[in-house]
């Protein structure tokens, strides 16, 4: 617990903390409900929060478009410095951000760890990017005319994020606004604000230290109201979510209906492909990590192993074996692989799926347990679970956010394991193990995976900040992070300049008087 007291002083961190904060002011309008947050490692009260009235948004809006008018001008490269800034302060608070990561949403400490690194990462990608917007120039087909396109900053970027990524989606998509020139309004998940409350404090050195305006990089406490006000607000042009499909459903629609730009993270139900020609050792780490890592809590997260039936039998053996000795507890101990679940409700979700795969006809061959006793007394630890069971079943075909693997036998041909690896409503992320050319090039064309992220020998979670993240189908279509993904946040103009002495039309149109 001194620990932890530590970690608070130093990240800013107070008992209570207010309802938003637009860069170096932090406040709250009206009627304040209070929040508790609980870790869900040892179930002890980090901090309350307030909540976000609706006139606190108000305030939030009105000071990020003040914010945007000064930010869209400072030069690109400019803004990059600022960002390389902010990427420094995260490379000094690194420990006990991830220590707090850790703390407040239950990944192991190194998975904390290398979500800061994330952060980094993506921080000196977007410091490159800020001298890299480029758009293309054309020939026009009329003579003495030139044409070109730029990209010009976009206004108010809204994020809304998920629990168990609590701030490394953020920083993909504010680093990119931010050189992109627009002004970020950060709502972080109500399970886990207190990350963003610390990195709103750390921002906010960097911002007294240049002398910033307030509004820039603005974060508002709240749950899905604050949320869906977000998604109707014709201020915000571009909103990017990050959760549930039921949630980007209805966000997309809201955002749909006021024609803005909606750009959809949402769920997965990744699949790995291990052939006949898979490297066994290999592979097992990948979907060991996988499956297990984050407690089953990754967006990318290893639900279904699609295995050649030629070596089902000796996957299953090995897996059992690793799955017996898998080391379970506090995420902050060095010695422990898998940390507790979010809350009772995910366990609950977690016990509910395993009742229900089992009335389907699958088989629990091992796992599905709430530990109990000392060190366990959150009720938010369980043992990961891995099940036979058939793609078809309507509990395999759902994203349960929880440890459970399903193992699905395939026989012949690859195509056989690509109709099931394809066959489920998400899109995200995808991997195949197999030596063959042939078929790892299979996996990977147009009648391969029809994933937004599709590997070949290693897992499926794990992304790189440099590729465009994200997939198709009920995870959304949105892209984040790096390649083009920046193109989003930006609005693109095409320019034709005429510096000839006439006015001829474009498609040799005749039109004269
Ligand atoms: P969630 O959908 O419950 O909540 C996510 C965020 O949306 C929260 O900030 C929440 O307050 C907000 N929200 C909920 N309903 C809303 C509404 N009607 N209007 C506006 N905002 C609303 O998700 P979660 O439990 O926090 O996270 C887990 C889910 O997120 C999983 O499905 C996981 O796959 C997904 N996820 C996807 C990615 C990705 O990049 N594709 C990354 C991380 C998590």
């Amino acid at each position: 617990q001194l620990i932890v007291e530590e970690i608070k002083t130093t990240l800013g961190i107070k008992a209570t903390n207010p309802a938003f904060s637009t860069g170096l002011v932090w406040g709250g309008t009206g009627n304040v409900n209070t929040k508790t947050i609980y870790s869900p490692v040892d179930g002890q009260a980090i901090a309350a929060v307030n909540l976000a009235t609706p006139d606190d948004y108000e305030q939030v809006i009105k000071t990020a478009e003040q914010a945007f008018i000064q930010w869209r001008q400072v030069p690109a490269p400019k803004r990059g410095d600022i960002v390389r800034q902010i990427g420094n302060k995260l490379r000094q608070y690194k420990e006990p951000l991830g220590k707090l990561v850790s703390y407040e949403m239950g990944k192991i400490y190194q998975e904390g760890l290398g979500e800061v690194q994330e952060m980094i990462d993506i921080c000196d990608f977007a410091v490159g990017l800020s001298r890299q917007l480029h758009g293309f120039t054309m020939h026009s087909e009329r003579p003495g005319h030139r044409m070109y396109e730029q990209y010009h900053a976009l206004g108010i970027v809204g994020i809304i994020s998920a629990f168990n990524f609590p701030v490394a989606v953020w920083s993909w998509n504010a680093m990119l606004a931010a050189v992109c020139g627009d002004v970020c309004i950060w709502k972080p998940s109500e399970k886990t604000p207190l990350t963003a409350i610390a990195c709103q404090h750390i921002l906010k050195e960097v911002l007294v230290e240049n002398n910033l305006p307030e509004g820039i990089f603005n974060v508002i406490i709240g749950d899905a109201e604050i949320g869906a006000l977000m998604a109707a607000d014709s201020r915000i042009p571009l909103l990017s979510a990050t959760g549930s499909t039921r949630m980007g459903k209805k966000v997309g629609a809201a955002v749909g209906a006021r024609l803005g730009r909606a750009l959809l993270e949402l769920g997965g139900n990744n699949a790995i492909i291990l052939t006949e020609n898979a490297n066994l050792d290999m592979a097992l780490r990948a979907v060991v990590f996988g499956a297990v890592g984050t407690c089953g809590q990754r967006c990318t997260t290893t639900r279904r192993l699609i295995v050649h039936d030629s070596i089902y039998d000796e996957v299953k053996e090995r897996l059992l074996k690793i799955y017996s000795n898998l080391p379970i507890g506090n995420p902050l101990s060095d010695t422990v692989l898998v940390g507790p679940l979010i809350d009772k409700e995910a366990v609950e979700n977690f016990k509910k799926s395993l009742i229900a795969v089992q009335q389907e006809g699958g088989t629990l061959l091992i796992g599905g347990e709430v530990l109990t006793g000392e060190g366990y007394e959150t009720g938010t630890y369980v043992t990961p679970a891995l099940v036979e069971a058939q793609n078809t079943y309507r509990t395999v075909q759902e994203e349960t956010f929880a440890p459970i693997l399903y193992l699905i036998k395939y026989s012949g041909e690859l195509e056989n394991a690509i109709a099931l690896q394809n066959g489920v409503r998400q899109g995200l992320s995808s991997a195949i193990f197999s030596t063959n050319l042939g078929q790892t090039e299979v996996f990977l064309s147009a009648w391969g995976s029809d994933c937004g992220i599709a590997n070949v020998n290693i897992g499926t979670s794990g992304a790189e900040i440099g590729g465009a993240f994200g997939g198709e189908k009920d995870t959304g279509g949105g892209r984040e992070s790096g390649s083009d993904a920046w193109k989003v946040y930006m609005r693109r103009q095409t320019n034709t300049i005429n510096f000839s002495r006439e006015l001829p039309l474009a498609q040799g149109i005749k039109f004269d008087f």
